[in-house]
């Protein structure tokens, strides 16, 4: 097995990369085991933030690394909350907080289409000229009242046309079969089978 550290503490994207990954003989390792604290992400964009942080955990470690930015993009809102989307209402973070605050400003738009955007970064060390970049999209619209209690974030209030449903409303294992996150993953994948 090749070591690999993830920029995030996050359980859930551990568990759903290491399902992904290890089969193909990466062990991902948390960066908070190894002692690594949370970088910063001052960038406009998802990948500049996304390889900050695979960078910092990478020049730390001395290992390769792995990182993801994700966030919501709405179309009217010229591509806002983008990289602010989980402070979008301010500190503390909070999912209802930044729900309402998107419904406040999307209310005067009839244009409601919205897409989530994944990036996830690979670094085969920390001045690696040519990281892996893998993105994925999901597009669907900002519905008014939030409907359904899965998922996370503003799951709630994203309908997803094909499915009839907002992302809180899908069964979870839908979701990430298809999700942003999903599709940027299935395409890091298909990178590494090429050959990292
Ligand atoms: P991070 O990349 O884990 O920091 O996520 C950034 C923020 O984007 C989250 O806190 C959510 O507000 C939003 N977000 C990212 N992915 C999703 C998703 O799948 N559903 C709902 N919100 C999401």
């Amino acid at each position: 097995m090749t070591r690999l550290v993830l920029a995030s503490n996050n359980a859930k994207k551990l568990k759903e990369l290491d399902a992904i990954l290890a089969p193909l003989g990466w062990q991902l390792i948390p960066q908070g085991e190894l002692g690594v604290p949370e970088a910063e992400e001052p960038h406009v964009t998802f990948v500049e933030n996304a390889l900050a942080k695979a960078r910092h955990a990478a020049r730390l470690t001395g290992l390769p690394a792995l990182a993801d930015d994700s966030g919501l993009c709405v179309a009217a809102l010229g591509g806002a909350p983008g990289v602010q989307s989980a402070r979008y209402a301010g500190e503390p973070k909070s999912d209802a907080r930044n729900n309402e605050k998107l419904l406040a400003a999307l209310a005067p738009h009839a244009d409601r289409s919205a897409h989530f955007v994944s990036v996830i970064v690979f670094v085969r060390h920390a001045d690696d000229p040519q990281p892996l970049i893998a993105e994925g999209e999901w597009h669907g619209e900002i519905v008014a009242d939030a409907r359904g209690g899965g998922g996370f974030g503003y799951d709630p209030l994203f309908f997803v046309p094909e499915f009839g449903q907002t992302a809180a409303e899908l069964d979870a294992a839908v979701k990430n079969a298809v999700s942003h996150r999903a599709q940027a993953l299935q395409s890091l994948v298909a990178r590494f089978a090429r050959g990292a």
